[in-house]
């Protein structure tokens, strides 16, 4: 892989990365991205700076990456930063530290964190690395169970939903990333657990492999009420939120008395010029619900307090995780996009190298 020698003796190699085209409106295509095999990059931090040179392992898809592909509109606060069309797209990773000119990190390291999608990146801001110390898990947990979507459940069901043993959860997208170990912390403390997916296969994944309760594929529901009511009939609790649309409506009319929903996402509505109204929100008011929105990232100061939970669960094997790993840089913007049509059994995470 290696070219040559660069300037100065410092080695520089090629640097595969995968390039968003344009700005996209309405449904994704892998054809908005792709690769660039012609780039190369010095495999040394340049003098007096601190950023950290990296060899990508592990990349992570996020839903939030989709709202990144759109155009920013003027004066529209917004709690992501666009990607820049021409420019590799970044996202959450694994990596190995090669060289660094920031204190805190090592040559050797293994960290997890924003970085680019490409096979070596120079990270500048170092503010949202994690150094990884805990390796006798798989590395690839680091963008899922450990890593974001990991602190999302875990910040959003036990900061956001003040859960108590016995009640009643329902979690929608459940076998995805996030949603999986949602319900398993749930169950852990003892709640009722009902997640919905978007086929047979997910299902029987909730029900055999993460222990729910119940679970139900909402393509084949015709009515979302009736069926909420079929699994609620005392009605929900705790509702984690993770599609919006059609599902939060009949959620809505399910909802019990001081029950909490915790809203962690709306994929459904991401793909759409046009929000989808929502009009069930007055049943709030009587049922005295409350509805909160909350972002990964104001919790990162619980990180070690969450591996301090989840490592000795995964270990006694009380915790589980499934993924779903695609090969190689190329096949990522197709991973990517699976996520919008439900492609993905599990947390989507593409293998870039292996350690
Ligand atoms: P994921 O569930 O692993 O993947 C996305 C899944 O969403 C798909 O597999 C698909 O599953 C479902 N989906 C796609 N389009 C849909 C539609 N139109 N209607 C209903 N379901 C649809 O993703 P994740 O990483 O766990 O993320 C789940 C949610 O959490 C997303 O809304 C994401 O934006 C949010 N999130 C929020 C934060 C935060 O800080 N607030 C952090 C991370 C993630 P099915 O086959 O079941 O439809």
């Amino acid at each position: 892989m290696a070219s040559g020698g660069g300037g100065g003796g410092v080695e520089e190699v090629s640097n595969k990365q995968v390039i968003l085209k344009d700005y996209v409106s309405g449904f994704p295509k892998e054809s908005d991205m792709y690769l660039n095999a012609s780039g190369t990059i010095k495999l040394k931090v340049p003098e007096g700076s601190n950023a950290i040179l990296v060899k990508n392992l592990y990349l992570s898809c996020d839903p939030y990456m989709r709202p990144r592909m759109r155009q920013p509109i003027p004066g529209n606060e917004t709690y992501v930063q666009p990607f820049k069309p021409g420019s590799p797209i970044t996202g959450y990773g694994v990596a190995k530290v090669l060289d660094s000119g920031h204190p805190n990190f090592k040559k050797g390291d293994l960290v997890w964190g924003l970085t680019g999608w490409e096979e070596y990146s120079l990270i500048t801001t170092t503010e949202r690395l994690f150094k990884i110390n805990h390796t006798d898990v798989p590395l690839s947990y680091y963008t899922g169970l450990l890593g974001m979507p990991g602190m999302t459940a875990y910040a959003g069901f036990y900061e956001i939903c003040s859960p108590k043993k016995g009640e009643h959860v329902f979690i929608s997208a459940a076998s995805g990333a996030v949603g999986q170990l949602v319900g398993q912390f749930a169950k852990l403390l003892g709640c009722y657990v009902v997640g919905s997916a978007g086929s047979k296969e997910k299902v029987d994944l909730l029900k055999n492999k993460f222990g729910f309760n119940e679970a139900f594929n909402y393509k084949e529901e015709p009515d979302l009420h009736a069926a909420l009511k079929r699994y609620f009939p005392e009605g929900i609790d705790i509702y984690f939120e993770n599609v919006g649309g059609k599902m939060l409506d009949a959620v809505l009319l399910n909802m019990r008395a001081h029950g909490r929903i915790a809203v962690c996402g709306m994929i459904s509505q991401y793909n759409l010029e046009h929000p989808e109204g929502v009009h069930n929100l007055m049943t709030l008011v009587g049922k005295q619900v409350r509805m909160e929105g909350f972002m990964v990232f104001e919790y990162y100061h619980l990180y070690p307090k969450f591996l301090e939970l989840v490592l000795p669960h995964i270990k006694e094997g009380k915790i589980t995780y499934v993924e779903d790993v695609a090969e190689g840089l190329e096949s990522a913007p197709a991973a990517l996009i699976g996520l919008f049509t439900g492609r993905n059994v599990g947390k989507q995470v593409v293998v870039v190298a292996r350690e």
